[in-house]
C-alpha cells in the first residue's frame, strides 16, 4: 500500500515536471546561415545590389566609440549627442575600427558576383567624412558607392530605393528595415564585448543569422 502511494506520488511528480516542460516557453530555432549555404542560395542569379550595415557588421567600431566617451563625456552617454564626436569618428577614427572577417568574405563573396555594393549608417552626416575611402581601401571593393549616413536607424527608404535585395546588419532595426524594404534580411552578430549594449537577440525576428560573424 506504501509503495503504491510512493509510486503514485512519483508518477505525479513526472507528470508535473512533463507538464512544466511542456508549457515552457520554447525559443524557435535559430536559421542559422553559412557562407556556403549563401552562396548556394544565390547561384544562378544575375548580379543584384546588396547592403551593409556600418557599425558592428563590417566594423568592430567600438573602439573609437569608447575612445570618445572617455574623451567628450566619461561614464555617460551625452558623447553621442556631440558633433564633435561624430565628426571625429566619420573623419578618420575608424582607421581604429577592426574590419570583421565576416564581412571580408561577405564582401569577397559579392564582389565575385558582381554585386553592387552600398553601406547604409545610422550615423548622422558629417563634413569631409574618411569613411567612405576607408571602406573602398579596407575591403578592397571596386566601384565604392559614397557611404549613405543616414542619422538614424530607419533605413527603409533607401534599401527600397536602390532595390537591395539583401541586406546584412547587426541591430533589429536592420532586420525590420530590410523586411519593409522587400529585401532579404541577414543578420551578422555583434561582438559580445560592443560598446552598443544591449545585444540584440539574434533570431528574434525569425531572419537568418549568419554563422560564426561575431568577429
Ligand atoms: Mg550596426
Amino acid at each position: 500500500m506504501r509503495l503504491s502511494a510512493f509510486a503514485i506520488a512519483t508518477c505525479v511528480a513526472f507528470q508535473l515536471v512533463g507538464c512544466a516542460l511542456s508549457s515552457a516557453p520554447s525559443a524557435p530555432a535559430i536559421r542559422w546561415l553559412s557562407m556556403p549555404a549563401l552562396q548556394a542560395s544565390l547561384a544562378g542569379t544575375p548580379p543584384m545590389a546588396v547592403g551593409f550595415d556600418i557599425d558592428d557588421t563590417v566594423l568592430f567600431s567600438s573602439p573609437c566609440f569608447y575612445a570618445g566617451q572617455q574623451k567628450y563625456s566619461p561614464g555617460s552617454e551625452a558623447y553621442l549627442h556631440n558633433p564633435a564626436f561624430w565628426q571625429a569618428l566619420n573623419g578618420g577614427c575608424d582607421r581604429y575600427s577592426i574590419p570583421k572577417q565576416s564581412a571580408r568574405a561577405l564582401i569577397a563573396l559579392h564582389q565575385q558576383r558582381g554585386d553592387r555594393i552600398y553601406f547604409i549608417t545610422g550615423r548622422p552626416h558629417t563634413d569631409h567624412e574618411q569613411l567612405t575611402a576607408l571602406l573602398a581601401r579596407t575591403f578592397a571593393i571596386s566601384n565604392m558607392q559614397p557611404v549613405v549616413f543616414n542619422s538614424g536607424p530607419e533605413k527603409t527608404r533607401f534599401i527600397h530605393d536602390r532595390h537591395l535585395k539583401i541586406y546584412y546588419g547587426d541591430a533589429d532595426s536592420d532586420i525590420t528595415s530590410a523586411r519593409e524594404a522587400g529585401a532579404r534580411p541577414v543578420r551578422v552578430m555583434r561582438a559580445a564585448n560592443s560598446t552598443y549594449q544591449p545585444l540584440p537577440v539574434n533570431g528574434a525576428l525569425g531572419e537568418e543569422v549568419l554563422e560564426h560573424s561575431t568577429y
